[in-house]
């Protein structure tokens, strides 16, 4: 890696999601050097696991496919893969950042023709999928990812099969010897982009996560629900593959409450309103009810909202069920009270979704280097007026939607500018 020595006018961007993505592509078009790092194969972060966006309902390509684009006219812009930031150090003007990059094994010369793909036997579990499903151990990360270059898992390293995978591509892309490395790179300002990570269901040991395979969490919900996810878009029973056709959507699973996470994550009510309709879509006998405290849509997702509850095939329960159980017939049975008209029910799913929420990525066991400060859980403290040269971008600072995060990003953009320029 080259080093840029103090005093750098480059600006480091941690974590490629849309946020990350956004404020590199702005701030390198401003006509600055900008060295985008992201710890997974591919960008574009969270978003690439959605199925479709609120509120139209349209596709996430759309919004990343034209970023990757502007990524690709740019000198400007150097995107990192596999490169986990680990530690930052200094001041405005002069950080040194120290990132460890995991192997890919497949180098640039990859076309993405599928022939590693075609030797591998080893199936993995799939990351893209949440391990909903396997992969090959010569995997592409997803069908829109960028870079579109495949990666060899650790787990066939060092076996024949990885040799016969190397030997399946007539293009030298296969490097079996890539080793882990870690590296050391100058920016004059840090652009933390580095996002969010479902809170963890399991915890939610009232609610049943761990105990059936048909109460699952949000966001395995978008894979379910997506053409390329484990089950070719199908909503149905992990248990049997029988269509999901009653199902439960349950908020605030984790959210608002002091022994998980104390606040609110924003967009969970648009997401399960979303999923709701992903069900009514598919099959128009579909019963979804929604158990809620209460619906956050404000602003321009309220007409959303009112479209989804004029759904007759959609219910809205105020109610936070107490715990959720396994019936005799092997289904997930919903028990609580009725917030208002103060019935017990005990209701029986073909599918349960926990609407889980966003917690930080820079979350327990990071240290924030000097100058970045972190709240109570793990989010960044943006502060305003502030002449440091580190600042946050997108869900890093806070549970936020795509459109918030790309306006947080463009800011970003700016001010990093306005301190490399300073420093
Ligand atoms: C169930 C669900 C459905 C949603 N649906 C919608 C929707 O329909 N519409 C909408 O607007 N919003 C939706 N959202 C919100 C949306 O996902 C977020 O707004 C978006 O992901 C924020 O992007 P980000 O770039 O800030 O973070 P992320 O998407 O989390 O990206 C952060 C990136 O940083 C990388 N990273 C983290 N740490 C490091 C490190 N140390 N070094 C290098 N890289 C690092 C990560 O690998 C990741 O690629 C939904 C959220 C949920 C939970």
């Amino acid at each position: 890696m080259p080093n840029d020595g103090p005093r750098s006018q480059t600006i480091a961007v941690v974590g490629g999601g849309i946020a990350g993505v956004t404020a590199a592509v702005e701030a390198a078009e401003t006509g600055y050097d900008v060295v985008l790092l992201e710890r997974g194969p591919a960008l574009g972060g969270r978003v690439t696991r959605l199925n479709r966006y609120f509120p139209k309902l349209c596709h996430p390509t759309c919004g990343l496919e034209i970023n990757y684009q502007r990524i690709k006219k740019n000198p400007r812009l150097r995107v990192v893969t596999m490169a986990e930031v680990q530690r930052v150090s200094g001041a405005r003007g002069d950080y040194t950042i120290l990132a460890r990059r995991r192997p890919r094994h497949v180098n640039a010369n990859c076309t993405a023709c599928g022939a590693c793909a075609e030797a591998a036997e080893t199936e993995v579990p799939n990351p893209f999928n949440y391990g909903l499903d396997t992969v090959k151990a010569a995997y592409l990360p997803h069908e829109h990812a960028f870079p579109m270059r495949f990666v060899i898992a650790p787990e066939v390293i060092g076996t024949p099969e990885a040799d016969r995978i190397k030997a399946a591509c007539k293009y030298g892309a296969v490097d079996l010897e890539e080793t882990e490395e870690t590296f050391e790179l100058s920016a004059g300002a840090v652009i933390w982009a580095t996002g969010w990570r479902p809170y963890d269901a399991a915890k939610l040991e009232a609610y049943g996560y761990a105990a059936c395979a048909d109460i699952i969490n949000n966001v395995e919900m978008e894979r379910l629900a997506d053409h390329d996810g484990p089950t070719g878009g199908r909503i149905v029973r992990p248990s049997d593959g029988e269509p999901a056709k009653k199902v439960a959507l349950i908020q605030c699973a984790g959210s608002r409450d002091t022994n998980h996470l104390p606040y609110c994550s924003m967009i969970c009510c648009l997401a399960s309103l979303k999923h709701a309709a992903y069900v009514r879509e598919q099959y128009e006998d579909a019963e979804v009810d929604i158990y809620y405290i209460d619906i956050r849509a404000h602003d321009k997702m309220s007409s959303f909202y009112e479209r989804v509850r004029s759904d007759p095939g959609i219910t809205f329960i105020k109610s936070k069920p107490g715990h959720i159980v396994v019936g005799e017939d092997g289904r997930p049975v919903v028990c609580g009270e009725r917030t208002i008209e103060r019935e017990i029910y005990r209701n029986s799913y073909d599918l349960v979704v926990l609407a889980t929420g966003m917690e930080p990525s820079l979350g327990a066991g990071f240290a924030p280097p000097a100058g970045l400060e972190t709240d109570e859980y793990g989010f960044v403290v943006p502060r305003i007026g502030e002449a440091g040269g580190q600042v946050s971008a997108g869900v890093a600072a806070g549970p936020v939607d795509v459109a918030l995060s790309t306006q947080s990003a463009t800011a970003a953009a700016l001010k990093a500018i306005q301190a490399v320029r300073a420093g």
